[in-house]
């Protein structure tokens, strides 16, 4: 992979910041990346997410995304990088903007590389760590919010009454389709296979943050703004 230029950490206090959420599915990076968005007031960009909104598309792309995801193996680099690209142009992430479940593999990172640069961004890589027993409970218990996306779980922090958003009752929390033991296992080799070995990549640059992500959300979530600020 080659390291891009202009986007080295302390570089320059003004540049403005890709916030990169690491971790295994279930560390608990969509919890955070909502946190950030909400009180930092930059863009989340969850792949993850907007993959699952094409979820009642009706073309040939579509119905290949739900079938991988399904497997709990990875889309296409072309479709994820294309995508990254176009979301990360738009207006709102001039400032910055929080990525979620990307990069995923060596290709996603040199393209990131290159995009930072490209935008003038500082990449900041945080990673979000728990310990690997937890985190098929972590996704096989999470639950959603279908009106305003929160999350839950049935083991962790389940809503006050059962199967329904505290904050719209009128709302049945969603169990997402790749959360079921299957594909969750088949998930965590995915990561083990193309996504960890981004860790020492960016480690490696002097990059990568870690912050200890078995604990409450706000202790996490205080460790995780401040590693932002510092940067
Ligand atoms: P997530 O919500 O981040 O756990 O992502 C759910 C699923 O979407 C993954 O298991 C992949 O199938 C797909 N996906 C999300 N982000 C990426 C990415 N960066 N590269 C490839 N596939 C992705």
């Amino acid at each position: 992979m080659a390291a891009a230029e202009g986007c080295v950490a302390g570089a320059a206090d003004t540049m403005s910041k890709t916030i990169v959420l690491m971790g295994a599915p279930g560390a608990g990076k969509g919890t955070q990346a909502r946190l950030l968005q909400e009180r930092m007031h930059l863009p989340q960009i969850s792949t993850g997410d907007i993959f699952r909104a094409l979820k009642h598309a009706d073309t040939p792309l579509a119905k290949e995304v739900r079938d991988i995801m399904q497997r709990g193996q990875l889309v296409p680099d072309e479709v994820t990088i294309q995508l990254v690209k176009e979301r990360t142009a738009k207006d709102d992430c001039k400032d910055g903007y929080i990525l979620d479940g990307f990069p995923r593999t060596p290709a996603q990172a040199a393209s990131l590389d290159n995009l930072a640069a490209e935008q003038g961004k500082q990449i900041v890589p945080i990673q979000i760590e728990v310990p690997y027993d937890l985190l098929e409970k972590r996704m096989t218990g999470r639950r959603n919010c279908p009106v305003c996306n929160e999350i839950y779980n049935i083991y962790f922090k389940p809503p006050r009454h059962d199967n329904v958003c505290d904050l719209h009752p009128e709302a049945q929390l969603v169990h997402r389709a790749d959360d079921n033991s299957e594909t969750v296992r088949k998930r965590l080799a995915t990561y083990e296979e193309q996504t960890r070995p981004l860790l020492d990549y960016y480690d490696s640059k002097g990059l990568l943050r870690v912050v200890d992500g078995d604990r409450d959300t706000e202790s996490i979530y205080r460790d995780v703004e401040a590693t932002v600020k510092d940067e």
